[in-house]
């Protein structure tokens, strides 16, 4: 492992168990579902308005969503029902992406989309790689980082404010401003919410604070993460096992 991205970091911090499993063994990864499909579909439809294409976005994501769903391996089992409901709930998010930039940001410059992240992590020999969705400036000096969230109604506080959740702009905050130069002081760091199931407000901005101990704390658990992988230290987190959306492996042959 020459890298780590905020993927694998939330995996290991999950189960450092299931990590290994997944990203060591191989076992069993995440070969991607029509939620990522419709994800990925939305977020290219996102990265062309940001970037002022002109494109026919409707029909643009239709196409992109049919090729997304038709690119995942066949033994990924895929609701033609629901990947149905998606193209209505696609068009519904489409022509309202605009208008919540705008009244989010107001005026606003696109310096960059989908920005390669690959650094340096002080202390350890690894690189931190990752892929920032979009960096806008505003006309009061400040750089803006947003990455795109497919979700089904929204988040509730609790997820917006979620440590391991936030922690991926905190991430890339700081490699942004180690790549670039830029005084963290003047990077604010966002999440943008596409909601397929809401029934307004389907594309919803919020600013997620990112200061000196927020991003300590972060490079402190990739740093842990990564130490304890190179030692091949893989404890079973078993509050995972059950909470949340459990896990995949528990009680199966890999985990039992
Ligand atoms: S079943 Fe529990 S211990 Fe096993 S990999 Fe999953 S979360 Fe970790």
């Amino acid at each position: 492992m020459s890298h780590i991205s905020y993927s694998e970091l939330k995996d290991w911090a999950f189960c450092p168990f299931y990590h290994k499993l997944t990203r060591i063994d191989k076992i069993d990864g995440f070969k991607g579902n029509a939620y990522t499909a419709f994800g990925t579909a939305v977020h290219s439809v996102c990265e062309k308005k940001l970037l002022k294409e002109e494109f026919d976005d409707e029909q643009y994501f239709i196409d992109t969503f049919a090729d997304c769903i038709s690119d995942l391996p066949s033994d990924v089992e895929v609701d033609s029902g629901l990947v149905d409901q998606m193209v209505g709930q696609g068009k519904e998010i489409i022509p309202e992406i605009e208008d919540a930039l705008e009244d989010y940001f107001e005026e606003f410059e696109v310096m960059a989309v989908e920005m390669p992240l690959m650094e340096a992590i002080d202390g350890d020999d690894k690189m931190f790689k990752g892929y920032i969705d979009a960096v806008v400036a505003t006309p009061d000096g400040k750089v803006h980082i947003f990455d795109w969230k497919t979700c089904s109604w929204g988040w509730d506080s609790k997820k917006k404010s979620d440590k391991l959740v936030t922690y991926q702009l905190t991430l890339y905050k700081h490699f942004f401003c180690q790549k670039m130069n830029i005084d963290p002081k003047d990077v604010e760091t966002h999440f943008a919410l596409l909601k397929r199931t809401a029934k307004k407000n389907r594309v919803e901005f919020f600013r997620v604070t990112s200061g000196v101990k927020k991003t300590e704390n972060a490079l402190k658990l990739l740093r842990t993460a990564l130490y304890n992988i190179k030692n091949s230290r893989y404890i079973k987190n078993r509050l995972s096992c059950t909470g949340g959306y459990g896990c995949k492996f528990y009680k199966t042959e890999h985990c039992p």
